[in-house]
């Protein structure tokens, strides 16, 4: 076994229905630590990026608009756990992307759906292995909003501008 990271997204649908808290709890049968936590309004490029694998689906814009939170609320809690096995252990709690087939006890058994325009509404994502769940954190997150330095880091002078409350 390795000690791995993996992206958890609760997705607007888990949100909306006020999953969080079960899912989280959930989540706590694996004895993996959460290293970032943050609640995301999802652009079109970001939701775009991070489905890329999808763009030829038949699927791929209805996928979109519920992962922007057309369909519910536009908001996604993004979340990085870290430890032994990450990825294989969450998404074993996760359960089958088809809500329908995924186990009765798994997330996605106890609360997906299927729509009439045939998306899975399965309430939440999980990174499928070690390079994918690299791709995304860092498309996620920054580095430093996580509290371990999960993968190399660099330096870089930049001029921006940044918000303060007033
Ligand atoms: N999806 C769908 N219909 C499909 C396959 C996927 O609506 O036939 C949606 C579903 O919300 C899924 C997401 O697209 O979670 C990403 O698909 P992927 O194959 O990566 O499944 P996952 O890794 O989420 O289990
Ligand atoms: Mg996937």
């Amino acid at each position: 076994m390795a000690v791995e990271q993996s992206l958890m997204l609760i997705k607007p649908d888990g949100l909306v229905k006020s999953l969080t808290g079960d899912i989280i709890s959930k989540m706590s049968e694996t004895e993996l630590k959460i290293v970032g936590a943050k609640v995301v309004q999802v652009t079109r490029e970001l939701a775009e990026e991070h489905y890329q694998h999808l763009r030829e689906a038949k699927f791929f814009d209805e996928l979109i608009k519920y992962i922007m939170g057309e369909y519910h609320t536009k908001r996604v809690l993004a979340l990085v756990y870290h430890g032994e096995d990450a990825i294989k252990s969450i998404r074993k709690i996760v359960g089958s992307t088809n809500p329908e087939k995924a186990e009765p006890t798994s997330i996605r058994g106890k609360y997906g759906r299927i729509t009439s325009a045939g998306v899975f509404e399965n309430v939440v994502h999980a990174s499928e292995n070690p390079k994918e769940a690299e791709r995304e954190i860092k498309l996620w997150f920054r580095p430093d909003e996580l509290v371990y330095t999960l993968y190399p880091t660099k330096i870089e002078k930049v001029t921006i501008d940044k918000v303060f409350w007033k």
